[in-house]
């Protein structure tokens, strides 16, 4: 199920375009059942689903860009042609982040709450450093990169770091949960994905990307990832 939004109040984000995927029937069904910050695996998704993959590649505004992030294995994520979607490897420690960038994905880190100081660092060649809108009030996707977000930029070899805050934070860096939409508002937009979405989620993210204006920012599944639910 898809919602789209085309300017979201989300703090973080920005005034900006974005979507919530949920399963039909689990809030977490299209996430993978191996993410480490995944509260209930159970739930989650084995396998991709490539329709919805495709059109996640192309559901790139006319003259904007689009960007996400996904805890699928970074092998299986499609590295973004120009004028793609780009998706970001997240990973659940330093060494799959490394990993991710040495084939070629964009990568980020979810980082335990208490390694907040230690950012900035360079490890085996490999540039980590905070998010900026973590770092100052008021800021949001949106001005980041000054029209050119770093999450959105394909072949970057940097590694953003979210640092855990909020109540599931001491769960990041376990492997047993922490995802940031476990809560909060974003959690409240993502339950109710399965209630107003869109059943078929390749058509109605297509369409909802050619609605944009020209030169819009378009964050995909702000919650949810690229699964297919139900794939065992
Ligand atoms: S690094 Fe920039 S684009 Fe990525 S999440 Fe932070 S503010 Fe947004």
């Amino acid at each position: 199920m898809l919602r789209t939004i085309a300017i979201s109040s989300n703090r973080k984000l920005g005034p900006i375009a974005a979507t919530y995927r949920s399963g039909t029937h689990e809030t977490y069904g299209t996430c993978p059942k191996t993410c480490g910050l995944h509260p209930k695996s159970e739930t989650g998704s084995a396998a991709v689903d490539f329709d919805y993959l495709r059109a996640l590649l192309d559901a790139v505004p006319r003259r904007g860009l689009a960007w996400t992030y996904s805890h699928f294995a970074a092998a299986m994520l499609p590295i973004a042609k120009p004028g793609q979607t780009v998706i970001n490897a997240s990973a659940d420690n330093v060494a799959e982040a490394i990993a991710a960038v040495r084939i070629g994905r964009p990568a980020v880190l979810a980082a335990a709450a208490d390694t907040a100081d230690t950012w900035p660092r360079v490890v085996e060649g490999v540039r980590f450093h905070r998010c900026p809108a973590e770092l100052a009030e008021n800021f949001t996707c949106a001005q980041c990169g000054n029209g050119s977000p770093i999450c959105a930029r394909p072949g970057r070899t940097d590694v953003v770091v979210f640092v855990a805050h909020g109540s599931g934070a001491k769960k990041v860096g376990t492997g047993k949960g922490g995802c940031y939409a476990a809560g909060g508002p974003a959690a409240i937009a993502w339950h109710g994905t399965k209630k107003v979405g869109s059943p078929n989620d390749a058509a109605a993210l297509m369409s909802f990307a050619r609605s944009l204006p020209s030169g819009s920012m378009l964050r995909h599944h702000v919650a949810g990832d690229i699964g297919r639910e139900g794939a065992a």
